[in-house]
């Protein structure tokens, strides 16, 4: 489902969001194998969403002194009863396939200006407010020059906002696009340079103006959906365009009333 990822330093291997299960994370050890025997030190989750975390545990099985990291919100809301609902929504969307699946939580804080040393690699942590979940890293990779974006930016698939600010999700935009960094990988999708971050930005970005300008003209979220889907063709084809339509209006109809207060 997402991108894991994975950085092999000299002593060990960092690995971010092993995934979505622990089916899904033993298959990622077994890649991770095929390149590497030194053992996992750290684990980085990028957020809350359980499609990105829940492969922790197969990480745990094999690695039990392995350091588990993400951002503050996201281990307070995992014990919030956040991580056990993803676990049950994942047994449900992949119908079974996920069982067994439990959840390993984070246990150490990444904050704003948090830079890990492991192995003779630098990783900066980027922790953008209220972007695509107020739960969010994006992790720098300084040798490598490499982002990892979490999902503040999906490159060919259209993310759920539900827990998503846009004005939030578009600074986290900007903060990626002010790093010196050549490669982006994003939460799902191809990986690529800026050019992947300017373009899931200005969808973004056209979406929330232009419900702006139709709620200042007194439009309502329904009327204003088929003149949004005209500004947004180039998205098209992007997988879940059509079925986030609706909701990403409605969404951003809410954030555009509360802004005007
Ligand atoms: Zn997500």
């Amino acid at each position: 489902m997402n991108n894991p990822g994975f950085v092999v330093t000299d002593t060990g291997v960092v690995l971010i969001d092993p995934g979505s299960s622990v089916q899904v994370g033993r298959r990622v050890l077994k890649q991770i194998n095929t390149i590497t025997d030194k053992p996992l030190t750290h684990v980085i989750n990028t957020h809350i969403h359980g499609d990105h975390w829940l492969g922790n545990q197969a990480v745990v099985e094999v690695f039990p002194k392995v350091v588990l990291m993400a951002h503050p919100n996201m281990i307070m809301e995992a014990h919030a009863g956040a991580a056990e609902q993803w676990v049950s929504q994942m047994e449900q969307l992949t119908e079974g396939f996920t069982k067994g699946t439990r959840a390993v939580i984070p246990t150490v804080s990444l904050l704003e200006t948090t830079k890990l040393e492991a192995g003779g690699m630098t990783f900066r942590i980027h922790a953008p407010d209220k972007a695509h979940s107020d739960t969010d890293v994006m992790i720098e990779v300084v040798q490598d020059s490499v982002l990892f974006l979490g999902d503040n930016v999906l490159h060919k698939r259209i993310p759920r906002l539900d827990d998503a600010t846009f004005k939030g999700n578009i600074a986290a935009c900007d903060v990626a696009m002010g790093l010196e960094v050549k490669h982006f990988v994003p939460g799902h999708g191809p990986a690529g340079g800026v050019s992947i971050v300017k373009e899931f930005r200005l969808y973004l970005e056209t979406l929330y103006n232009e419900v702006a300008r139709l709620y200042e003209e007194g439009l309502t979220d329904y009327e204003m959906k088929p003149i949004v889907l005209r500004a947004l063709i180039p998205y098209s084809a992007w997988s879940n365009f059509y079925d986030q339509l609706g909701r990403h209006v409605s969404l951003a109809t809410q954030e555009v009333e509360q802004d005007s207060f």
